[in-house]
């Protein structure tokens, strides 16, 4: 249930309303928005009783929520959710750059690529120092040596750094160093690493499963919203069927269907969807048109000896034509 205030409700009115809601056994999260602060009911197991909320000054109705999902919900958030990383603002219209390679490798590597995107208009620079590989003998990151190399990346070019959690371990790790957690497609329903996530201070960009249904995923982004993080942004990156000619199949019409069910910032990784970086400029593409948020693209200066991932990885040169494209883009919008 959704307990919405009326606009000249005060701060104190506010309190009143979460404490009756402790009293009655759940939690209250309020919701303030440009109109109005909404506050929403979480740990209810079945329907809630409304009337005695009701009776609280300051309050103008009780909405029941009728989505699983509550404080993902659009339901009890009608605003769409944006916030700044570094000096820009995702979720605000303007699509958010994030580029790199899949894994950091080298400082070198590392600091050749994040200068180039920087020049050619990216906003955040992406490297695994955590790998979650297919196979157990692949390359599996430098660790925190990586997370050391991606604090120097930052130091020297100003760019936010998003990095991926595998684990309580590596989370810990990676809340030290980045700007940004990235939680994969492998761990979308890993639900104590989701809660660990919730409990932190920093953004988290939580990737679709490879199966995951658009409501097992906003499940998944309720876990750390629930923990009290609600600076959640969700990356749609492809998921399984029967096409075997691309990596996955990149899901678009997830874009209209999280923005119509979550007020969530939501962009797209075209790389993982694709598998192949010829068809990574196309997708990115599609992606802005239907009303991404961003793109998280692996770029590589050297992808023939790439230790991941070199295969999808766009040449320099190819992200400074995507880059074009999207500016070109960004006049039919
Ligand atoms: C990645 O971004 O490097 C990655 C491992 O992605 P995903 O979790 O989508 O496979
Ligand atoms: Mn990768």
């Amino acid at each position: 249930m959704l307990v919405v205030m009326k606009n000249d409700a005060t701060e104190e009115q506010v309190q009143a309303v979460i404490l009756e809601i402790q009293r009655m056994g759940y939690r209250g999260v309020p919701m303030p928005g440009a109109q109005r602060t909404a506050i929403c009911i979480i740990g209810n197991k079945g329907p809630v009783e409304a009337a005695g909320l009701l009776a609280i000054p300051g309050v103008k109705e009780a909405i029941p929520v009728t989505k699983p999902y509550k404080l993902v919900s659009r339901e009890t958030h009608p605003e769409s959710t944006s916030f700044k990383i570094g000096s820009v603002t995702i979720g605000a219209g303007e699509p958010v750059i994030m580029a790199g390679p899949c894994a950091v490798e080298s400082e070198d590597q590392a600091l050749t690529i994040a200068r180039f995107v920087r020049e050619h208009g990216a906003s955040v620079f992406r490297g695994g120092a955590f790998k979650p590989r297919t196979s157990p003998y692949s390359f599996q990151g430098l660790g925190e040596a990586g997370l050391k190399i991606l604090e120097k990346v930052r130091r020297e070019t100003s760019l936010p750094i998003i990095t991926e959690a595998i684990d309580s371990e590596s989370l810990a790790l990676v809340e030290k160093y980045a700007d940004i957690i990235q939680i994969g497609a492998r761990n979308m329903q890993n639900y104590s690493l989701l809660r660990l996530a919730g409990q932190t201070r920093k953004p988290v960009l939580l990737k679709r499963g490879f199966a995951a249904t658009i409501d097992e995923w906003l499940m998944a982004a309720e876990y750390i919203m629930s923990e009290g993080n609600h600076r959640v942004i969700l990356c749609e990156r492809g998921i399984r069927t029967f096409a075997d000619n691309t990596r996955n199949t990149l899901d678009l019409s997830a874009i209209p269907s999280i923005k119509s069910a979550s007020h969530l910032p939501v962009i797209v990784d075209p790389s993982h969807a694709a598998g192949l970086r010829d068809y990574v400029i196309p997708l990115s593409r599609g992606a802005i048109a239907v009303g991404a948020d961003g793109l998280l693209v692996e770029v590589h200066h050297d992808p023939a000896h790439a230790l991941s991932d070199g295969v999808q990885s766009l040449y320099l040169h190819q992200f400074d034509e995507l880059m074009r494209e999207i500016e070109r883009l960004k006049g039919f919008l």
